[in-house]
């Protein structure tokens, strides 16, 4: 057994191509001995984003704190999610997070071990930053 405080682990800025305002804690990771999933919480900051992409592997969500918006390109909008929310992506379909200036969210996801980077497809081809709403989080007020 093995028991990890998430003060006892260091929030990383998540450096994904787009990505902003986003840092995450491997709760669980493989150097701890996990070998089929790993266990990371994200922490999103007002007026951030992951951008939408798409992967052959899942992954579920459990929402903790605050609230922000799943994107979902493949049906055409977006969906406010807030604490207690369990959201399951399957495999290869687009999401994406975005939260506004008044949110912030903190969330769990599980996701296997084996993910290699090669296989996920970022939708953005914006390197850096992502400050252009996409027409599909349309949902979202006052942006
Ligand atoms: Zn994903």
């Amino acid at each position: 057994m093995r028991r990890i405080h998430r003060t006892d682990v260091k929030a990383e800025i998540v450096r994904e191509p787009g990505a902003k305002e986003t840092t995450h804690r491997k709760l669980i990771d493989t150097p701890d001995g996990a070998d089929r999933f790993v266990l990371t919480e994200f922490d999103i900051a007002p007026n951030g984003s992951t951008p939408p992409h798409h992967h052959d592997w899942e992954h579920e969500i459990y929402v903790l704190e605050g609230e922000m918006d799943l994107v979902l390109p493949s049906e055409g909008r977006a969906e406010r999610v807030e604490p207690g929310d369990a959201i399951f992506i399957p495999r290869d379909e687009p999401h994406g997070f975005v939260t506004g200036p008044d949110q912030s969210c903190r969330f769990l996801i599980v996701a296997p071990c084996e993910r290699p980077p090669v296989r996920n497809f970022f939708l953005s081809d914006d390197p850096y930053e992502y400050t252009q709403m996409p027409e599909y989080s349309s949902a979202r007020e006052g942006k």
